[in-house]
C-alpha cells in the first residue's frame, strides 16, 4: 500500500519513529497467528499507550487505512491476521498492571499483559484470576477479552467474560470511551458485553478492569480410565447431576490416547477407550469428599482404573498425558484443523461417536479431547497439507462436524472465535435476522469498517 510521504512523516514524528515498523522483515512477523492464514500489514505500530492508538486511528482515518488490533498472535481463528493489509496495532508493549486493589478484589491492566502474569500477581495476594486458556503463558489479556477466551477451568469458574468489570477502548472515530465499572455510571446500558468476544471488530481495547476472587485452599486430581466413551460421558453427566462441580473435567478419546501411546509409549489398560482427568478444588474437606464421591460414581460406571491424589507433585504426573497431546498429534500429520465445538454435555458421547464415523467416511484421523465438563470439545481433523485431495476431504469433514454440532443444539465455536476460519459457517448457526442484527451493531460502532475488516461476517 502507498503511504503519502508527508502524512507518514508527521505520523512517525507524533508517535515516535521507533514505534513504527515499515521494513518488510519486521512486518512479516505480524502477518500470522496460529492458523495457516497469512497477510503482511503495510505498517505495524508498537503502541505503548492509549494515546498512541488514538494517534494511529486518526492517521488511518485521514489516510483511509484499515486497522487490525493484535495481542500476542496466539489466536486460532485468524483474528489478528490483517486480511486487508493496512496497519496492525500491536499491544505487546502495553503490558503494565496499572492498579491492583486486593481489598476490593480488582485489577486494572493494559491489554498486552500476559494472562499468566495476571494470575501470578493475583496469587501473590491469595487471590485468583480463574480464566486459563491453555495458551495462558503466552496469550495477552486483550486477546483473551476480544475472543472471550475459555479454558480448562470454565466448567466451574466460567470464561473471561465473567471477570471483566469494565473496559476502555478507542472507537473507530478516534475517541476514548469507557464501559462498565471504568465508566462508573451504573444505570446506563453497559457496552462491556458487546466488546467482549468482538474480535477487534468494534473497538481497540486499551484498559481492562478485572474481577478477582478468593483462591481455593487446595485441590485434588483424578485420572479415570473407561472401557467405552459412553461410560465416560455418562459419568461426567452424573458427576454434575450429583452437584459436584469439578474445577477441571477433561476428556480424551481413544484416538487421542492412541496418538499419545504412539508418541510417549504410555501404558494404558487393555480395553481403554476414554480417559477423564478431573480436578476438585476447595477446602481440604470439600476436596476429600469430592474425590471420594467421584471415585464411587466412576466405579459404578465400570471404570477400568482410578488414580487419585491430593499431592501437587503426584498430580503433575497425572497431567502428563494431557500435556502430551499437542506433540503427539503433531506426529500424526503436518496438517491439523482444530475445531473447538460445543454441545450440551449429555450429547458429548454422541458427538464423539459421530466424529469417528466422519473420520472413517473421509479416511482421516480425527482425535478428540477437551473440556467435557462444559461440553466444549476439540475436534482435530488431521491431514497431509501437501495432498490437495486429502485437504479437501478434511474441510468436508469439518463441515460435517459443524452440521452435526448444530443439529445437536451446540455451537460451532466454544472459545476460539469466528475470525476468518468460521465466518462461512455462521449461517449454519444463525438466522438471517440474527446475522443482520450483528451487522447493524458493527455498522453502529464502525460505519466505515476500518477495524479488522473481513472477520466474523462473510463478505
Ligand atoms: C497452544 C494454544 C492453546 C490455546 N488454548 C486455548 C484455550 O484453552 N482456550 C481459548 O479460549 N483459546 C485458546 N487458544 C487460542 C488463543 O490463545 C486465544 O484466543 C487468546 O485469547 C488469543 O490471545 P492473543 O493475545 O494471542 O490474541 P491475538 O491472537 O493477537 O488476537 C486475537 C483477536 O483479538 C483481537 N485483539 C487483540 N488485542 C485486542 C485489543 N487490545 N483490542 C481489540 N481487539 C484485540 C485481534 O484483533 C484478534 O481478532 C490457544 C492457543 C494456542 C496457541
Amino acid at each position: 500500500m502507498f503511504f503519502r510521504p508527508k502524512p507518514l512523516k508527521a505520523f512517525q514524528r507524533a508517535l515516535g519513529k521507533y514505534k513504527v515498523l515499515l521494513a518488510e522483515e519486521d512486518r512479516l512477523t505480524y502477518s500470522f497467528d496460529v492458523t495457516s492464514h497469512r497477510a503482511t500489514p503495510d505498517l505495524v505500530v508498537l503502541a505503548e499507550s492509549a494515546e498512541d492508538i488514538l494517534t494511529t486511528v486518526h492517521f488511518a482515518l485521514d489516510e483511509g487505512y484499515f486497522i487490525t488490533p493484535r495481542g500476542a498472535g496466539t489466536g486460532m481463528s485468524g483474528g489478528s491476521v490483517p486480511l486487508k493489509n493496512g496497519i496492525v496495532i500491536s499491544t505487546e508493549r502495553m503490558n503494565r498492571i496499572l492498579e491492583f486493589n486486593p481489598d476490593d478484589r480488582f485489577m486494572i491492566v493494559e491489554p498486552g499483559v500476559i494472562t499468566a502474569d495476571i494470575q501470578a500477581e493475583a496469587a501473590r495476594h491469595g487471590l485468583f484470576y480463574p480464566p486459563d486458556p491453555s495458551s495462558y503463558k503466552v496469550s495477552s489479556i486483550g486477546g483473551n477479552v476480544a475472543e472471550n477466551a475459555g479454558g480448562l477451568r470454565c466448567v466451574k469458574y466460567g470464561t473471561t467474560k465473567h471477570y471483566v468489570l469494565g473496559l476502555e477502548f478507542v472507537t473507530s472515530r478516534g475517541e476514548l470511551c469507557c464501559t462498565g465499572s471504568l465508566q462508573k455510571t451504573v444505570d446506563t446500558p453497559d457496552l462491556t458485553p458487546l466488546l467482549i468476544g468482538s474480535e477487534g471488530t468494534l473497538g481497540i481495547i486499551t484498559r481492562i478492569m478485572l474481577k478477582l476472587i478468593e483462591a481455593p485452599q487446595t485441590s485434588g486430581t483424578m485420572r479415570i480410565i473407561f472401557p467405552t466413551l459412553e461410560l465416560a460421558g455418562n459419568s461426567v453427566s452424573e458427576i454434575m447431576a450429583a452437584g459436584i462441580v469439578p474445577a477441571i473435567c477433561e476428556l480424551m478419546d481413544k484416538s487421542v490416547l492412541d496418538a499419545i501411546t504412539e508418541y510417549a509409549g504410555t501404558q494404558l489398560p487393555e480395553k481403554t477407550e476414554a480417559l477423564l482427568l478431573i480436578e476438585i478444588d476447595g477446602t481440604p474437606e470439600e476436596v476429600k469428599l469430592g474425590l471420594s464421591q467421584v471415585e464411587e460414581l466412576c466405579r459404578n460406571r465400570q471404570a477400568l482404573e482410578i488414580q487419585s491424589t491430593r499431592d501437587a507433585k503426584e498430580a503433575e504426573g497425572l497431567w502428563k498425558l494431557r500435556r502430551a497431546i499437542s506433540p503427539s498429534l503433531a506426529r500424526i500429520a503436518a496438517g491439523k484443523i482444530n475445531e473447538d465445538v460445543c454441545v450440551p454435555r449429555s450429547k458429548l458421547p454422541d458427538l464423539l461417536v459421530e466424529a469417528q464415523k466422519i473420520a472413517a467416511k473421509y479416511k482421516l484421523r480425527i482425535p478428540c479431547f477437551g473440556h467435557a465438563g462444559d461440553g466444549n470439545i476439540h475436534i482435530n481433523v488431521m491431514f497431509n497439507p501437501e495432498d490437495s485431495l486429502e485437504k479437501q476431504r478434511a474441510l468436508q469433514a469439518v463441515e460435517d462436524v459443524f452440521r452435526k454440532v448444530v443439529r445437536m443444539g451446540g455451537s460451532i465455536s466454544g472459545e476460539h472465535g469466528i475470525g476468518i476460519v468460521k465466518q462461512n459457517y455462521m449461517k449454519l448457526q444463525m438466522s438471517p435476522g440474527e446475522m443482520q442484527t450483528l451487522k447493524l451493531i458493527k455498522e453502529a460502532f464502525d460505519p466505515d469498517n476500518i477495524f479488522n475488516p473481513g472477520k466474523i461476517f462473510p463478505e
